[in-house]
Parts: structure tokens; sequence; C-alpha cells
């Protein structure tokens, strides 16, 4: 290995590690790493769920996940996850305060990653789900160098510049050896409230982005106001309305990860 590059190391006492990525910000990938992380805790709760949130400078999960405590250090000074809905969550927004603007430059948010990867009892998980920043950056890169990736699921709307920055980071991912395990389109249409026919408001749909990148759309999500109002309250949707559609779907999509 040339001098200099970081080793990949296990993070202690994680099996797998499925990154949740996205091209650009405001498509659903932490409210699909949400919903993924607490579907597999409701089909198989027997396994140990993790929910790790990378994305610095803009962290969902806690609000997401409803969670908003600072976390205890174990006697060996590791940070012990805040849990909610079984599942086992850490992310910068814990350790800084609520509101505050995060102005860092690249080493710092490295350092800052450092610490969400190694710094953490986890003790065991079976899955840990990564969500990471919007885009392909630095983060993905140290991700991916640092610690083995059992494969990424992309999230994308069926919008054009959606899909054309999601099929560069499906390229980044492929370079690096990544399995891409399939994509996730989200909004993919919304139900007239009146004639309920389905509102196609971002476009057709990705399945020939799957094709041209050898990969398969895993799940459609539609548009769905419920799923933004549960969200914003802390709770995702596939447990505040485990019946309807979304909820279903969301539910399918764990079952094929
Ligand atoms: P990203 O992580 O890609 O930036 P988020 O998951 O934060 O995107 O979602 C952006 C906003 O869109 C959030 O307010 C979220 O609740 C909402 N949202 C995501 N997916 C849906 C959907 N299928 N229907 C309705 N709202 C959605």
């Amino acid at each position: 290995m040339a001098r200099g590059l970081p080793k990949v190391k296990p993070i202690t006492g994680v099996k797998h590690i499925v990154l949740v990525a996205s091209g650009k910000g405001g498509v659903g990938k932490s409210t699909t790493a949400v919903n993924l992380a607490t579907s597999l805790k409701l089909i198989q709760p027997e396994k140990n769920i993790g929910l790790l949130d990378t994305d610095v400078f803009g962290p969902s999960i806690p609000l997401m996940m409803n969670l908003h405590d600072t976390p205890f250090l174990t006697k060996d000074n590791l940070m012990e996850p805040l849990v909610n809905y079984g599942v086992k969550c850490m992310s910068m927004g814990f350790l800084i305060a609520e509101g505050a603007p995060v102005i860092w430059r690249g080493l710092m948010v490295m350092q800052a990653l450092e610490k969400l990867l190694r710094q953490v009892y986890w003790d065991s998980i079976d899955y840990l789900i990564v969500d990471t920043p919007p885009g392909t950056g630095d983060t993905h890169l140290s991700l991916v160098q640092n610690i083995p990736i059992s494969g990424v699921i992309l999230v994308t709307t069926p919008q054009s510049a959606a899909i054309e920055v999601t099929k560069r980071g499906a390229v980044m991912f492929q370079k690096l050896k990544v399995p891409i395990i399939g994509i996730i389109e989200n909004m993919s249409g919304v139900k007239c409230p009146t004639c309920s026919s389905n509102i196609e408001l971002f476009g057709k749909d990705v399945s020939a982005l799957a094709k041209e990148i050898g990969t398969e759309v895993l799940q459609k999500i539609p548009l769905q106001q419920e799923i933004t109002t549960s969200s914003d309250k802390g709770v995702p949707i596939v447990i505040a309305r485990p019946d309807c559609e979304e909820a279903i779907a969301f539910r399918n999509f764990g079952k094929k990860v």
C-alpha cells in the first residue's frame, strides 16, 4: 500500500456497514436512512441496528429520531450511542449545541468523522446504517478508505438534475469498488387528493439510471405530506403510520437489504 494511505479497519463490534448516499441534498437520504434503520429493527427485532449520521454540517438524525441528549462516556472514554425505537444512534448533532452553526475546515471535519467512527461504544451491531452528507466528497472517500463497507444505497428523486448527480456518485462508488445495493426512488410521484391518480411531479422514473449503472430500483416511495410531518416530530413514518402505503414501501425495502 502507498505510504500515507489510511488502512481499512473494521469498527469494533459492527458486522455490516451500509452507506446511504445521494448526489444532492433534499432528496430524502436521511429520511431513507432513518426509515431503513427502524424498519430493520421492526422486521428483525433480535438484531442490533445502529444509525450513524456522518453529515457533520447538517445532522438530521437528532431531529428525525427525536434524540436530543448528550451521550455518556464509558470508563474507556467511548461515547454511548443514544437509543430510540430500538435503534442505537450517533451524530455530531449530539455533540454540538442545537442550532449552532458548524464552521469547520476540512481537517476538523475529518477529525470529527474519526471520532464518530472510532470513539463510539457500539457494543454489538449487526447492521450499521450510515447517513452520509449530500454529494460525493471527503467524507465519502474517508469512509470508504477507513472502514469496510458492505454496500451503498443511492437515493434520488426522478428529476433529471438529481439523476445526473446520482450517476456521478455511482461512478465514484464503482471506482472505489463499493457494491451498489440499489436505488431508492424517493418522491416518485404524488397521489391526486381528488381522483387518486399518480402525478409525476419530478419526472417519470429512475429505471434507465439503474440499468446504466447495473443495479436495480429497490423501492419507489411516493411524496406524502405525513412523511414530512411525522419526521419533523421525530417519528419515522414506519413507526407513526405502520399501515400506510409509504411505511409498507420502506419495510419492503428493509427486507431487500
Ligand atoms: P436529504 O437527507 O436528502 O437532504 P431529507 O431526508 O432531510 O433529505 O428530506 C428532506 C425533506 O423532505 C424533509 O423535510 C423530509 O421530511 C422530506 N421528505 C423526504 N422524503 C419525503 C417523501 N417521500 N414525502 C414527503 N416528504 C419527504
